[in-house]
C-alpha cells in the first residue's frame, strides 16, 4: 500500500506536497548566486575557453567465443624424445586454433588485463623472474582475473646454448622455484631466451619439472604481425609477443589478424596438457 501512495518524483503532479519545498528554495538561492557571479564576470570579459578535447572513444576490442570449455585438456604433451623433453614449435591440430604467448614481462602494461578479459583470450606468459620481481601482483592478476598461465623463461634471460648444465639448471629451476613459491603452481612449459637451446637445456629443464620446450611460429612487433612464411595465421600457430610499451597495439594486431584469418585463440596449456 505504501508503495502505491508514495509521492511521484516529479513536482508537477497532484501528488506534489511540502516534501519538495526545501529543494525549490535552495534552487532559487543557487540561481541568485549564479546571477551575482555572472554580473561580476561581465565587468571583465574574457574570451570563451577553447572547447575541451573530446575524450577518446572506448576502443572496440575484438572478442572470441570459446569453442570449448577452456581449461579442458584437448591434447597431451608429446612424449620425451630419447629421454629429452620435446621441442614444440607448433601445435598439431586441424581446428582453426592459434596460441598467443607473451614473453619476458619487462613492461607491466596497465591495459593488458582489460584487453585479455574483453577479448576472452587466455595467453601463456613466459616470464623472466628478473622482470617479474616487484610486479608479482600484476602477473597474478592476469592469471586470476584473465585466465593467463604463468610459465618459465629463466631467472635472468641469458643465452643458454652452450652453457654448462649447472648454469642452465640454476636459470630454469630458479624461475620454476620462484613461480611455485609465489603463484602456487610449478611451470610445466619452458621457453629458452632468444629461442636458443641445446640438449643440456632439455635435460636441465626436465630435471626442473618442465615437460616441454616451446618455441613459436610467428611474432608481433610494433603493432604488426610478422610471418616466417606466408601472410596468414594457420591452425596450430604459436604467436610470440612481449610485454612492451606497444602492448595494446601488438595484442590488438594479433586479435585482428586472428579474426581476419578465421582463427580462434585458445589456451596453449589445453593442447600441452601434462
Ligand atoms: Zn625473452
Amino acid at each position: 500500500m505504501a508503495l502505491v501512495t508514495a509521492p511521484p518524483l516529479t513536482g508537477s503532479s497532484p501528488g506534489y506536497n511540502g516534501f519538495m519545498r526545501p529543494l525549490s528554495s535552495r534552487r532559487m538561492l543557487v540561481a541568485g548566486v549564479l546571477a551575482l557571479g555572472l554580473t561580476a564576470a561581465c565587468g571583465a570579459p574574457v574570451p570563451p575557453p577553447p572547447p575541451a578535447p573530446a575524450p577518446p572513444p572506448p576502443s572496440p576490442v575484438l572478442s572470441f567465443e570459446a569453442p570449448y570449455a577452456f581449461g579442458t585438456p584437448q591434447a597431451k604433451i608429446p612424449p620425451p624424445d630419447h629421454g629429452l623433453i620435446p621441442v614444440v614449435k607448433r601445435i598439431h591440430t586441424d581446428k582453426p586454433y592459434v596460441f598467443i604467448t607473451i614473453d619476458d614481462g619487462q613492461v607491466p602494461h596497465p591495459a593488458a588485463l582489460d584487453l585479455m578479459r574483453r577479448s576472452k583470450t587466455r595467453p601463456t606468459l613466459f616470464l623472466t623472474d628478473r622482470y617479474v620481481e616487484g610486479h608479482r601482483g600484476y602477473f597474478k592478476d592476469l592469471r586470476d582475473q584473465a585466465g593467463a598461465t604463468i610459465e618459465n623463461h629463466t631467472l635472468s634471460h641469458p643465452n643458454l646454448r652452450g652453457k654448462p648444465y649447472e648454469v642452465q639448471h640454476k636459470e630454469i629451476c630458479g624461475a620454476s622455484d620462484a613461480y611455485q613459491r609465489e603463484y602456487g603452481k610449478r611451470p610445466v612449459l619452458f621457453r629458452p631466451p632468444y629461442g636458443n637451446y641445446d640438449d643440456t637445456t632439455r635435460k636441465a629443464a626436465a630435471d626442473c619439472g618442465v615437460r616441454a620446450l616451446v618455441l613459436w611460429t610467428e611474432t608481433v612487433n610494433d603493432g604488426a604481425m610478422q610471418f616466417q612464411s606466408g601472410t596468414k595465421l594457420k591452425p596450430g600457430d604459436i604467436i610470440l609477443m612481449h610485454f612492451r610499451k606497444t602492448f595494446v597495439e601488438d595484442y590488438s594486431a594479433f586479435l585482428a589478424k586472428a579474426k581476419e584469418d578465421g582463427m580462434i585463440p585458445v589456451p596453449l596449456e589445453d593442447f600441452l596438457s601434462a
